[in-house]
Protein backbone atom coordinates (compact mmCIF):
# COMPACT_ATOMS: atom_id res chain seq x y z
CA UNK A 1 0.00 0.00 0.00
CA UNK A 2 1.77 3.64 -0.82
CA UNK A 3 1.69 6.05 1.72
CA UNK A 4 -1.24 8.26 2.04
CA UNK A 5 -1.19 11.82 3.82
CA UNK A 6 -2.36 9.78 7.16
CA UNK A 7 1.11 7.47 6.94
CA UNK A 8 3.03 10.66 6.62
CA UNK A 9 1.39 12.16 9.95
CA UNK A 10 1.51 9.03 11.88
CA UNK A 11 5.22 8.96 11.06
CA UNK A 12 5.81 12.93 12.17
CA UNK A 13 6.73 13.89 8.71
CA UNK A 14 4.04 15.94 8.65
CA UNK A 15 2.43 17.92 11.77
CA UNK A 16 -1.22 17.69 12.81
CA UNK A 17 -3.22 19.00 15.95
CA UNK A 18 -3.07 16.13 17.64
CA UNK A 19 -5.98 15.15 20.29
CA UNK A 20 -5.47 11.57 21.37
CA UNK A 21 -3.06 8.90 20.37
CA UNK A 22 -2.66 5.44 21.88
CA UNK A 23 -0.85 2.30 20.69
CA UNK A 24 -2.93 1.73 17.97
CA UNK A 25 -5.16 4.74 17.52
CA UNK A 26 -4.00 8.42 16.75
CA UNK A 27 -7.20 11.09 16.54
CA UNK A 28 -6.46 14.66 15.27
CA UNK A 29 -8.24 17.84 13.56
CA UNK A 30 -9.27 17.61 10.32
CA UNK A 31 -7.15 20.38 8.24
CA UNK A 32 -10.61 21.13 6.41
CA UNK A 33 -13.48 21.50 9.19
CA UNK A 34 -16.89 20.81 8.10
CA UNK A 35 -17.68 22.22 11.89
CA UNK A 36 -16.07 23.58 14.62
CA UNK A 37 -14.19 20.78 16.18
CA UNK A 38 -14.55 18.25 13.21
CA UNK A 39 -11.93 15.23 13.98
CA UNK A 40 -10.52 12.16 12.44
CA UNK A 41 -9.80 8.74 13.92
CA UNK A 42 -6.98 6.54 12.37
CA UNK A 43 -5.56 3.07 13.02
CA UNK A 44 -1.53 3.17 13.34
CA UNK A 45 -2.54 -0.30 10.92
CA UNK A 46 -2.10 0.70 7.33
CA UNK A 47 -5.32 -0.38 5.87
CA UNK A 48 -7.02 1.64 2.84
CA UNK A 49 -10.62 0.31 3.45
CA UNK A 50 -12.32 -0.50 7.29
CA UNK A 51 -13.25 -4.19 5.24
CA UNK A 52 -9.20 -4.66 5.63
CA UNK A 53 -8.66 -3.76 9.11
CA UNK A 54 -7.80 -6.15 11.46
CA UNK A 55 -9.90 -7.15 14.72
CA UNK A 56 -7.65 -6.03 16.81
CA UNK A 57 -7.04 -2.27 15.16
CA UNK A 58 -10.88 -2.18 15.02
CA UNK A 59 -11.62 -3.22 18.68
CA UNK A 60 -8.68 -0.33 19.51
CA UNK A 61 -10.89 2.64 17.59
CA UNK A 62 -13.94 1.21 18.54
CA UNK A 63 -12.64 1.45 22.35
CA UNK A 64 -11.40 5.31 21.96
CA UNK A 65 -14.36 6.70 19.83
CA UNK A 66 -17.08 7.12 22.05
CA UNK A 67 -14.80 8.79 24.67
CA UNK A 68 -13.62 11.35 22.15
CA UNK A 69 -17.37 11.79 20.93
CA UNK A 70 -17.64 12.87 24.66
CA UNK A 71 -14.71 15.48 24.86
CA UNK A 72 -15.71 16.64 21.44
CA UNK A 73 -19.56 17.32 22.79
CA UNK A 74 -18.08 18.49 25.93
CA UNK A 75 -15.40 21.07 24.53
CA UNK A 76 -17.92 22.47 21.58
CA UNK A 77 -20.66 22.40 23.42
CA UNK A 78 -22.47 21.06 20.55
CA UNK A 79 -25.08 17.70 21.57
CA UNK A 80 -25.37 16.50 18.41
CA UNK A 81 -22.30 14.96 15.73
CA UNK A 82 -22.02 12.53 13.03
CA UNK A 83 -19.49 9.91 12.64
CA UNK A 84 -18.55 9.34 8.97
CA UNK A 85 -16.80 6.37 7.68
CA UNK A 86 -15.96 6.93 3.79
CA UNK A 87 -14.78 3.36 1.97
CA UNK A 88 -13.83 4.30 -1.62
CA UNK A 89 -13.75 7.18 -3.98
CA UNK A 90 -17.30 6.72 -5.02
CA UNK A 91 -18.18 7.05 -1.52
CA UNK A 92 -15.93 10.07 -0.97
CA UNK A 93 -13.29 8.33 0.56
CA UNK A 94 -9.86 10.97 -0.73
CA UNK A 95 -7.55 9.60 1.86
CA UNK A 96 -6.91 5.60 1.32
CA UNK A 97 -5.91 5.09 5.12
CA UNK A 98 -9.14 3.95 7.56
CA UNK A 99 -10.27 6.82 8.88
CA UNK A 100 -13.43 7.61 10.97
CA UNK A 101 -14.73 11.43 11.30
CA UNK A 102 -16.44 12.79 14.12
CA UNK A 103 -18.18 15.62 12.91
CA UNK A 104 -20.42 18.23 15.15
CA UNK A 105 -23.60 18.97 14.19
CA UNK A 106 -24.23 22.67 15.81
CA UNK A 107 -27.32 23.62 13.21
CA UNK A 108 -29.11 22.17 10.31
CA UNK A 109 -27.38 23.75 7.88
CA UNK A 110 -23.65 23.73 9.70
CA UNK A 111 -21.34 20.27 9.94
CA UNK A 112 -22.60 16.82 7.37
CA UNK A 113 -25.28 17.56 5.11
CA UNK A 114 -26.56 14.22 3.98
CA UNK A 115 -28.29 12.89 0.81
CA UNK A 116 -30.75 9.68 2.20
CA UNK A 117 -32.34 8.22 -1.33
CA UNK A 118 -33.96 5.65 0.80
CA UNK A 119 -35.98 2.92 -0.91
CA UNK A 120 -38.60 -0.06 -0.07
CA UNK A 121 -37.20 -3.23 1.52
CA UNK A 122 -39.18 -5.67 -0.10
CA UNK A 123 -39.61 -8.65 2.24
CA UNK A 124 -38.89 -11.80 0.30
CA UNK A 125 -35.67 -9.99 -1.02
CA UNK A 126 -34.70 -9.12 2.11
CA UNK A 127 -34.84 -12.69 3.90
CA UNK A 128 -32.57 -14.51 1.13
CA UNK A 129 -30.10 -11.11 1.78
CA UNK A 130 -29.49 -11.53 5.31
CA UNK A 131 -29.44 -15.24 5.42
CA UNK A 132 -26.88 -14.56 2.78
CA UNK A 133 -24.83 -11.90 4.73
CA UNK A 134 -25.48 -13.71 7.63
CA UNK A 135 -23.83 -17.38 6.25
CA UNK A 136 -21.22 -14.84 4.66
CA UNK A 137 -20.14 -13.51 8.60
CA UNK A 138 -20.58 -16.88 9.66
CA UNK A 139 -23.20 -15.39 12.46
P1 LIG B 1 -12.28 11.37 3.31
O1 LIG B 1 -12.99 12.12 2.23
O2 LIG B 1 -11.15 10.53 2.75
O3 LIG B 1 -13.20 10.58 4.18
O4 LIG B 1 -11.65 12.48 4.26
C1 LIG B 1 -10.31 12.81 4.31
C2 LIG B 1 -10.19 13.96 5.26
O5 LIG B 1 -8.83 14.18 5.53
C3 LIG B 1 -10.75 15.29 4.73
O6 LIG B 1 -11.78 15.76 5.59
C4 LIG B 1 -9.54 16.22 4.71
O7 LIG B 1 -9.85 17.53 5.08
C5 LIG B 1 -8.60 15.56 5.70
N1 LIG B 1 -7.20 15.79 5.40
C6 LIG B 1 -6.58 15.63 4.21
N2 LIG B 1 -5.27 15.93 4.31
C7 LIG B 1 -5.05 16.28 5.60
C8 LIG B 1 -3.89 16.70 6.33
O8 LIG B 1 -2.79 16.81 5.79
N3 LIG B 1 -4.06 16.97 7.64
C9 LIG B 1 -5.27 16.83 8.27
N4 LIG B 1 -5.32 17.13 9.56
N5 LIG B 1 -6.38 16.46 7.62
C10 LIG B 1 -6.28 16.18 6.30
Amino acid sequence: MADTIFTKILRGDIPCHKVYEDEHVLAFLDIRPLSYGHTLVIPKEEAATLDQLSDDASAAIGRVLPRLCRAIRAITGVEQFNVLQNNGPMAHQAVFHVHFHIIPKPGVDEGLGIEWPAKKLDPQEAAKLAASLSNEIGG
